[in-house]
């Protein structure tokens, strides 16, 4: 009985690996192309983190004219939920990381490396298991989770290392025949891996993104094929990622620590190894600690939580790039109207340790990316956004020739608005522009720099006599200006300032009097163009409303 007899006992009936070997041919590609992939597990929650790989798996493949695929890892089947792999698609998909291959639904896929979800890979997998037991380099483990947990008590106890290696290797010490004599018995068991490692001896890594890090070897049997017959994520990433041709693997740090392992694998199937890049979690700072971005604590963890919120994928992403390359600012600063596509990401230059995710940055970054769009891009994507998650700024939105007037202020210009975060800010931001919604607001108006109302009636009812809709800007101005002198206040605040005793304030203090009689607010984009846009009728009739409330408490 040879290790052949116990190989053909597990798996009978199974391709042989050179037939995968040849199924899935090295890839022909350019010199430097970077093949890499991202490989979530369909959890039902696609955490930012999870995007953020993708992000940059994406552009590091396009980058070098590489290969970027999606993988599904559902070999852990008591978290997957249904639709999983739905969500990871539709969740990278509405930031625009689209994979060259991969799954696309359910239940179909594109590229030649497939299937690209694990679950459909167990044949495969098993190949390669038989293929190691065959050389003596895996073993079927009967001990039962009884036994290993008793074993890890001991080990406990005595305050030594957990796991199964060594001495507590127990299963590795049987013979072939002993082994054979157990199966045929149907006694229960999974394969383990036969590690040649010693833990008193160090290997040296060189990690993309951490640097040269030393670790000792691994020496765990760990378990390869699990007692359902599919693989752990440690052996599935070796065949997986040797057979579809990846050459740098970009993923979370959480596993620096199983490089060892990686590597020994890799070594002992006889595959080339892949570069690996291990990225750090983003982290929050909560009241001072730092801390990774946590799914049940942070909704911002969750990237359904971008859209919900109308930020718009593309500042998301601007913003990703910022936390990923500390030279991404700058180069945003050169290069003001560049597509992001045209930035260099380098992997060598990401954070060793984990970058901040600053809510109040990226809301500054999305206002920098909104502030950018046409009226018509802005009223598309905030009508997109509404119609989901708001139906009374859907309604709002409706008059669509009217609306783009409005969103339309200030925009187009050297120093556009930069009054809108997301799109659940329009709503506020442009609501007193919408005569219905104003006439109901029962907000009282505060007149802020002229407060006596008799003063304040008498300035808007000159002023409403002066005012023509078809005035320049500098004529519209000129006459608030007219109307400032006329009541003694200084027509330039210059000249307030040079001798504030002259006068009872300057022109400002006109200009927001009317701002309020007009929108309530005393913070607006450009005062003229709100005027233009509301019409003479309106204008006139909103200055008049506050009148008449002066007139009453007079
Ligand atoms: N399924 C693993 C995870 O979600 C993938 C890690 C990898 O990229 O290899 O952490």
């Amino acid at each position: 009985m040879n290790y052949k007899d116990l190989a053909d006992l597990i798996f009978p009936n199974i391709k042989d690996i050179s037939y995968y070997e040849e199924k899935y041919p090295r890839r022909n590609l350019p010199e430097g192309a970077i093949v890499t992939r991202v490989a979530p597990s369909p959890t039902g929650f696609v955490h930012i983190g999870s995007l953020y790989q993708g992000l940059i798996a994406r552009k590091i493949a396009s980058q070098t004219k590489g290969v970027f695929f999606l993988r599904i890892e559902d070999t852990d089947q008591k978290r997957e939920i249904e639709n999983g792999t739905t969500e990871i698609i539709n969740g990278f998909k509405q930031f625009d990381v689209i994979p060259d291959e991969g799954m696309t639904s359910e239940t179909e896929e594109v590229g030649k490396y497939g299937p690209y979800k694990q679950s459909l890979r167990k044949d495969i997998y098993q190949s390669y298991a038989k293929y190691l037991i065959e050389q003596g380099k895996a073993y079927p483990c009967f001990c039962t989770p009884e036994e290993l947990e008793e074993m890890r008590t001991k080990q406990e106890e005595a305050k030594i290392r957990p796991g199964y290696y060594g001495v507590w290797a127990k299963c590795r010490k049987l013979s072939v025949e002993e082994m054979i004599e157990k199966i045929k018995a149907g006694e229960k068991y999974i394969i383990r891996f036969k590690s040649p490692g010693r833990e008193d001896r160090k290997i040296k890594h060189h990690d993309v993104i951490k640097g040269n890090v030393d670790f000792p070897e691994n020496d765990q049997d760990i378990v390869i094929i699990k007692a359902d017959g599919l693989p752990t994520y440690h052996f599935a990433h070796a065949v997986d990622d040797h057979l579809m041709g990846t050459t740098h693997v970009i993923r979370g740090d959480e596993w620096l620590s199983s490089v060892p392992l990686h590597l020994q694998l890799f070594q002992e199937l006889g595959f080339k190894a892949p570069k690996y890049a291990h990225i750090s979690p983003i982290m929050k700072n909560d009241n001072g600690n730092k801390r990774k971005l946590s799914k049940r604590k942070d909704p911002e963890a969750a990237v359904s939580y971008y859209a919900e919120e109308g930020i718009p994928a593309n500042a998301v992403k601007e913003y990703l790039l910022n936390i990923a390359n500390s030279n991404f600012e700058n180069w945003r600063r050169a290069n003001k109207d560049a597509s992001i596509d045209s930035f260099e990401l380098q992997l060598n230059k990401m954070s060793v340790s984990g970058a901040l995710f600053d809510m109040i940055k990226l809301l500054d970054v999305s206002k920098n990316v909104i502030a950018k769009y046409t009226a018509e891009q802005v009223y598309e994507e905030a009508y997109k956004w509404a119609e989901k998650y708001d139906m009374e700024l859907a309604d709002m939105l409706k008059d669509k020739e009217y609306s783009l007037k409005v969103l339309g202020i200030e925009r187009g210009n050297v120093k556009p608005r930069r009054d809108i975060a997301k799109w659940s800010d329009v709503k506020e931001n442009i609501v007193y522009m919408y005569p219905e919604k104003f006439d109901k607001n029962t907000e009282e108006y505060e007149l802020q720099t002229i407060s006596n109302v008799e003063e304040a009636k008498q300035i808007l009812s000159t002023y409403i006599q002066y005012y023509k809709e078809e005035d320049d800007k500098d004529t519209w101005f000129n006459k608030i200006k007219d109307v400032a002198e006329k009541y003694g206040y200084a027509r330039e605040v210059k000249e307030y300032k040079q001798n504030p005793d002259a006068y009872k304030g300057h022109v400002g203090d006109v200009s927001t009097l009317i701002r309020i009689a007009l929108t309530k607010r005393t913070n607006t984009p450009d005062m003229y163009e709100i005027m233009k846009v509301l019409g003479k009728e309106e204008v006139e009739k909103r200055i008049s409303k506050l009148c008449n409330l002066c007139e009453k408490e007079d």
